[in-house]
């Protein structure tokens, strides 16, 4: 149940025969990966998918927008998710040839770097930087370490990544509407009869 300024707007998740309906509350980085992959599903099995995502903002005006769009291989190296994370990196990767991430969402190897600065130090500790950093004040840098290489990390433009997914979703048909869900109702009857 949302309140929505289109007429005629589902009210949840349904099966119709052999069609689904999948609501997505909210157009961020989530929904909008979900609503993609729902669209390749319904694709390779042959199975028509209606993908809906509901936003009371607009498509990414959330911290989606707004990341610094940072991808790791091992920053999550003894954390449960570390399995998932590790996946996630090498399908960015595989993502980016599909929709040619370079292009469309600045995805890129980077490699990567943690800066202390202290601007009480005299003249800093003299760390050598390599001529892509000389735009950083050598005096001030107390300390600095390699978090990541090109082969572990990674960056997108979160906000361009976000709606390059939304946008294909929708070319093969999912749809996005303006509104704000309020709740969600549950019709037990006609789940029974779904
Ligand atoms: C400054 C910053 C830097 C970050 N850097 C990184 C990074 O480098 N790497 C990384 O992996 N992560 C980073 N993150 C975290 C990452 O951005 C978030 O984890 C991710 O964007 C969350 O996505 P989401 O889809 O869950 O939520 P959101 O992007 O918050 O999207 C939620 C959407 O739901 C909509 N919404 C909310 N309530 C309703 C409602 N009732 N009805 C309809 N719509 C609703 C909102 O308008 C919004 O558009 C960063 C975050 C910030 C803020």
């Amino acid at each position: 149940m949302y309140s929505s300024s289109f007429p005629g707007s589902p009210r949840g998740t349904t099966c119709q025969g052999s069609r689904t309906r999948i609501i997505l509350c909210g157009g961020g980085v989530i929904s909008a990966a979900i609503s993609y992959y729902l669209t390749v599903l319904s694709k390779e099995l042959k199975k028509s998918i209606e993908v809906i995502i509901v936003e009371k903002g607009a498509i990414a005006c959330s911290s989606s927008g707004k990341a610094g769009g940072f991808l790791a291989l091992d920053w999550c190296k003894g954390l449960p998710i570390d399995e998932l994370a590790q996946k996630s990196f090498s399908l960015h990767a595989d993502l980016a040839k599909t929709l040619n991430g370079a292009e469309n969402y600045g995805y890129r190897r980077v490699e990567t770097l943690e800066i202390y600065a202290d601007d009480e130090l005299e003249d800093g500790k003299n760390i050598e930087l390599s001529e892509n950093l000389n735009w950083l004040d050598q005096k001030l840098i107390s300390n600095m370490t390699t978090i990541g290489t090109s082969s572990t990390t990674a960056q997108v433009d979160s906000y361009r990544f976000t709606t390059t997914l939304v946008n294909e979703a929708k070319l093969q048909g999912a749809k996005v509407l303006q509104g704000e869900v309020i709740g969600f109702s549950f019709d037990s009857e006609k789940s029974k009869n779904d």
